[in-house]
């Protein structure tokens, strides 16, 4: 980090009202000892909101929604990682006044993952074709894993699938598919949809795990017909706490208490809705 006091973090986004980072993201800045703070900007203009980085200047920036590809073209640098995910969710303001940027995305689902099940030689279905489902398929075929993609554009689905290398089916023909894990990357079920999921509930049985990347609610509709199918469940809370926690370890170089930042989350989720 640079000796600038106290360091400006943000998150770039459309919406950002209801998200977590800058909760989770202080507190851990807090406990650390780092004289910091970070708030979420609510983004039109890409191109703008970019030079702001350098004029404020920012230490870090966190990207999302609708922006996680948009952003690429306005860094210095991208890693290697986020160029083959092809997405990019942190920026860091380096030493140099260059602006790098990297994907925490991939490493936060393979982290939590790995709390639950070995991903090596498993077979995972993962629905969506989005940025988070890029970065699903990445670390997954990094850790070993065999995945194929189902999602509701058989165009998209397909384009993403050749570029990965990957099998491609529609969602019509899920119930063919087996594997040991499903992994929900669509925003389906997500507050304030809660009601609803992306599969039909006798399909979510033929799966040993389900994980939703969703966070909010812990317990999506999806989580909910899965458990009572009898599959062990894995929420987007733990996959959301890595993601940032990385974050972090870019900007700082150094450990971020991560306990702590999943029980600021937990408590937050439980308090908004009893979750
Ligand atoms: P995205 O790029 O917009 O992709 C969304 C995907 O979902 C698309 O493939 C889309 O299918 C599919 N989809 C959307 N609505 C659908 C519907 N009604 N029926 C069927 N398919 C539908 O979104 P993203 O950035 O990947 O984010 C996806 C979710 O992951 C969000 O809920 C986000 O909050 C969550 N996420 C969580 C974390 C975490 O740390 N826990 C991190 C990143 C993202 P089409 O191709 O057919 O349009």
């Amino acid at each position: 980090m640079k000796n600038r006091a106290p360091a400006v973090f943000a998150l770039f986004g459309n919406p950002v009202s209801h998200s977590l980072s800058p909760l989770m993201h202080n507190a851990a800045l807090q406990k650390m000892g780092i004289a910091a703070s970070y708030c979420a900007c609510c983004v039109e203009d890409m191109e703008e909101a970019m030079e702001k980085i350098k004029k404020l200047p920012l230490e870090g920036v966190s990207v999302t929604i609708p922006f996680k590809t948009a952003v690429m073209p306005y860094l210095d640098e991208v890693d290697a990682i986020a160029q083959e995910i092809g997405a990019v969710n942190t920026i860091w303001h380096d030493d140099k006044d260059r602006l790098q940027g990297y994907n925490t995305d991939w490493i936060g689902m393979v982290r939590d993952l790995e709390e639950y099940l070995e991903i090596k030689k498993k077979r995972f279905v993962i629905l969506g074709a989005g940025g988070t489902a890029r970065a699903a398929l990445f670390g997954i075929r990094q850790r070993g894993g065999m995945p194929v993609i189902v999602n509701r554009t058989p165009e998209r689905g397909e384009r993403l699938a050749k570029e990965f290398g990957v099998p491609f089916y529609p969602l019509s023909q899920i119930k063919g598919i087996s594997a040991d894990c499903l992994i929900n990357t669509t925003p389906i079920g997500m507050a304030p949809d809660r009601k609803k999921s992306p599969l039909a509930r006798d399909i979510i049985g033929r799966f040993r795990w389900v994980m939703d990347c969703i966070y909010n609610p812990l317990k999506t509709q999806l989580l909910k017909e899965a458990e009572e199918a009898g599959c062990m469940v894995i929420n987007g809370l733990g996959m959301f706490v890595q993601q940032g926690a990385e974050q972090i370890r870019i900007w700082t170089g150094k450990e971020p208490p991560v306990a702590l930042m999943r029980e600021v989350v937990l408590a937050r989720l439980k308090e908004d809705h009893g979750d």
